[in-house]
């Protein structure tokens, strides 16, 4: 099959082609796991911290890619749930105990990370790790749901928001703007209210539904009960905070915050203006496998419909800088049928 592998770290300024395309052999499923001929993989900034060395994988060369979806080719033999041909998804979760924190467990393992992802034409998974795709979702729209999709219903749950509860988003990427409607539909009676840089960000939250939308250190409206912050910043984390109701919570859905760009900013936190009156500062990590199966059948009935580039498995190294120097907006997708 062909893959697009990473042997090597460093940063894509400097490096701009880190995946080879190479021919290898198909993976074999062992007995409970699938084969899945992958038809569409998103690509995520974990796999730019992967290559950038801030996350490095534990084994190279390895095969990136966790937002997986298409069809099983072939079952392990102990395989019940699914049959050849259903249309599967991977996201982030390959493998961990099966415990409600298996997104806390030593033994989580992530797709594309600690063992070989979607970025090639098969990978196999445990049948109890791969989820359904609903039909009205295409494989290109359900890859991005993957990862930013389903760890933003996660986020969301984090909040312990209750409907009519006004909530607040601390940045609109990628997840924010599934976040958005994903809350909106959850919670039909709650205010929803966008903290991003810039008239063009602002304007696209009000189109989605936002309620009020404006710059990072603006007052919204009123005071919220919770904020979800995805930036990679130190200073949004100082404003959601200032923005929290007494007893509100502020979720920070953000793999890692720059060490360096921004920290000075938190001198600036007070306990009386920010933490005092029982304000909570919790952090999302991983997910689990029953996110992605309660998320997707929501996305669908939404729906979600994520703005997505398509780039063939050999442009991956294409689709990552674009991703990187944030030339082209939307999510970024390889498909495979269209490799020669
Ligand atoms: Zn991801």
């Amino acid at each position: 099959m062909k893959a697009m592998i990473l042997s090597g770290c460093g940063l894509l300024s400097v490096q701009p082609r880190p995946l080879s395309l190479v021919d290898i052999d198909t993976p074999k499923p062992t007995d409970n796991e699938l084969l899945i001929r992958v038809s569409a993989c998103g690509v995520c900034h974990t796999e730019l911290d992967e290559i950038e060395g801030r996350l490095t994988p534990p084994h190279l060369p390895v095969i990136l890619g966790h937002q997986v979806v298409g069809r099983v080719a072939e079952c392990g033999k102990n395989v019940q749930r699914f049959r050849t041909d259903e249309r599967v998804g991977v996201g982030w979760i390959y493998h961990s105990n099966g415990l409600p924190d298996e997104n806390l467990s030593p033994q989580f393992a992530g797709t594309g990370y600690d063992v070989n992802g979607g970025y090639a034409e098969f990978m196999t998974v445990p049948e109890t790790y791969a989820a359904q795709i609903p039909d009205n979702l295409t494989d290109t729209q359900a890859a991005p749901l993957m990862c930013a999709g389903a760890i933003g219903y996660r986020a969301i749950r984090l909040t312990g928001m209750r409907d009519g509860d006004p909530l607040g988003l601390m940045g609109f990427g990628g997840s924010g703007h599934l976040v958005l409607p994903t809350a909106k539909h959850l919670f039909p009676n709650s205010s929803v209210y966008v903290f991003t840089r810039g008239r063009s960000g602002q304007q696209f939250a009000r189109d989605l539904g936002a309620d009020w939308a404006g710059d990072i250190d603006s007052t919204p409206p009123e005071t919220v009960q919770a904020i979800i912050d995805t930036t990679p910043a130190w200073k949004p984390v100082v404003e959601s905070l200032k923005k929290l109701r007494h007893g509100g919570r502020l979720v920070i859905n953000a793999i890692r915050k720059e060490e360096e760009e921004d920290k000075h900013e938190l001198l600036n936190l007070s306990y009386h203006e920010h933490l005092w009156m029982e304000r909570e500062i919790k952090s999302v990590a991983n997910l689990t496998h029953a996110d992605i199966v309660e998320f997707l059948p929501l996305a669908a009935l939404i729906p979600l419909r994520p703005e997505v580039t398509t780039y063939r498995l050999d442009q991956a190294n294409e689709a990552l800088c674009d991703l990187r120097f944030g030339r082209i907006k939307g999510a970024k997708v390889l498909v495979m049928e269209t490799i020669t």
